[in-house]
């Protein structure tokens, strides 16, 4: 069996929120799909140990805001590798409330799609929710993050709680790429610094060594410091 054909499978990135009472939270998630268009229903997979579960479990409601190819590593990294029960996620994003005062994310969104919760899947790690549409539209017309975009352009990770993490295969991958010029791998968040990229975002040029970044460069996707990092 070759897993690595299921990342021949295509998804977005998406930022998925939800609330409980006033409380909100919000979480990347890339495994969402369109069920049926009369009426319109969504999927979505969502890990069980994630505060956004209990947040959909409770309220019957979610978002989904649709991220743009241009969404900075950093923006990805707060709703991705860091929890709700942590932090608050929502500090210096720019959001609005839906009809069901459930967030949606205006920074870097392409669209948005209000769901109603109608049916859920228990898949043992995590539970497939499925809803009808009742709000959706467009924000940008900016293309759209593929997953694939996120892997390839920008040195992006599946977070553990992700259904498409493969630990064994990220392994494998990065065992095969060549080591012409070191890479150094983010302990917080697994974000791979590749010299022959380097990090644009942060105004570091392709072919700086991870040796001669600034002391005070941080991890474009989690914010770890340089001393965070080890070699791959
Ligand atoms: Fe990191």
């Amino acid at each position: 069996m070759n897993l690595k054909s299921l990342h021949k499978i295509s998804y977005g990135l998406y930022i998925i929120c939800s609330k409980e009472n006033e409380k909100i939270n919000g979480q990347i998630a890339n495994a969402i799909f369109q069920v049926t268009s009369q009426p319109p229903t969504i999927a979505i997979s969502i890990n069980k140990n994630n505060l956004t579960h209990k947040y959909i479990s409770k309220s019957k409601f979610f978002t989904i805001s649709v991220l743009s190819e241009e969404t900075p590593m950093s923006f990805i990294g707060n709703f991705g590798f860091k929890s709700g029960k942590d932090i608050n996620k929502f500090n210096e994003v720019d959001y609005k409330l839906s009809k069901n005062k459930i967030p949606i994310i205006l920074d870097n969104s392409t669209a948005f799609i209000e769901v109603k919760v109608l049916n859920s899947i228990d898949m043992s790690t995590h539970t497939i929710f499925i809803g009808e549409v009742k709000d959706a539209d467009i924000l940008s017309d900016k293309p759209v993050m593929t997953y694939e975009y996120y892997h390839e352009c920008k040195g992006g990770k599946s977070p553990k709680n992700a259904p498409t993490y493969n630990k064994i295969l990220d392994k494998k991958i990065n065992n095969m790429e060549e080591k012409k010029m070191e890479k150094y791998v983010c302990n917080v968040c697994g974000y791979v610094y590749d010299p022959a990229k380097g990090d644009p975002e942060s105004g570091i040029k392709p072919e700086t060594k991870f040796e001669d970044l600034p002391k005070d460069w941080v991890c474009p996707i989690c914010g770890a410091s340089k001393d965070q990092f080890e070699k791959e």
